[in-house]
């Protein structure tokens, strides 16, 4: 049995002083339509609240980041018009946060190495699913079957020694279990359509650093919009279910719960969600056609 709630988390926009949003993409290719959308949002919603618009540039994955992207990034906000306050929070000068974090989840015991590869991965759940009970499948898809979770605290260490490369995961039984302990039952506020239960254990044991980074996309969010004073976190609809592991972190780590808001995706005329390598729907293509902010906005459908 899980512990009652024993206490109401941090609670209704009404409670809260100013709205404060933020537009985070990432600089791994040119903005398109629906990013523009998606950065018109966040700023009305921080504007209707009378509050703070802040920018974050969400840089941790070196491999796929580029300067010049960023460069166009910005150049791109400030065509459509918005403004933000400085400094522009960048994610990759902000490792010893994420460390730190970390390190605090790994004092309640939370962490794990997995050395285990995507290859082993997919045939562990491949023999589970042959075998009789199987319990790893859900609508998302299969999660992590906790290979590294059972392993002999020698067998880690001599892997460590050895120099196997490995991600860190939670535990997330442990770590739901220790949420709950903290804060009662794990809910948020969808501002459009109220309170949500959160049930990351559909997750599994979620990645929260990477063999190749020293973060994960779930970890360093949960921390930058907490350093930031995010209390309205607003994205597309395609990031609504990363919520519930967000919210796990936010009650493990100490922090606020802020409140959600997610828009539709602009899709083309197929219904296909538009994707950064669409060459001819970014802001940059669009502006060398000589197409004003007032096109973009009939074309990303703001009103
Ligand atoms: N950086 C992510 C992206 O560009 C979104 C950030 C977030 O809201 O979590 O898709």
């Amino acid at each position: 049995m899980r512990p009652g709630p024993k206490q109401n988390i941090n609670r209704a926009m009404s409670k809260k002083t100013k709205i404060v949003t933020r537009f985070a993409p990432s600089p791994t290719g040119h903005l398109h339509v629906g990013h523009a959308y998606s950065a018109l949002f966040a700023k009305r919603a921080a504007e209707e609240g009378g509050g703070r618009f802040l920018l974050r540039i969400e840089d941790i994955d070196q491999t796929r980041c580029r300067p010049e992207y960023e460069a166009a990034v910005l150049d791109d906000l400030d065509w459509l018009g918005l403004t933000w306050e400085e400094p522009v929070h960048r994610q990759s000068d902000h490792m010893a946060d994420y460390q730190a974090a970390l390190t605090k989840l790994d004092e309640m015991g939370l962490i794990y190495p997995c050395f285990c590869s995507r290859k082993e991965i997919r045939a562990e759940i491949k023999r589970i699913n042959e075998a009789p009970h199987d319990a790893t499948a859900d609508k998302r898809g299969p999660v992590y079957p906790g290979t590294c979770r059972r392993l002999y605290q020698d067998d880690r260490d001599m892997r460590q020694a050895a120099g196997d490369s490995y991600a860190l995961r939670l535990n997330m039984q442990k770590a739901i279990y220790l949420a709950e302990q903290k804060r009662g039952n794990l809910t948020w506020l969808d501002l459009d359509q109220g309170e949500q239960r959160a049930t990351p254990e559909v997750f599994g044991d979620v990645v929260l650093a990477r063999k190749d980074e020293p973060t994960s996309y779930h970890l360093s969010v949960t921390v930058d919009d907490a350093a930031q004073g995010i209390n309205l976190i607003t994205r597309g609809e395609d990031l609504r279910d990363v919520t519930h592991v967000h919210c796990l972190l936010q009650a493990l780590l100490d922090f606020e719960i802020p409140d959600y808001r997610f828009h539709h995706l602009l899709t083309d005329s197929d219904g296909k969600r538009f994707a950064k390598r669409d060459k001819s729907l970014t802001l940059q293509t669009l502006r060398g056609e000589g197409k004003t902010l007032a096109d973009v906005k009939v074309m990303a459908g703001w009103k």
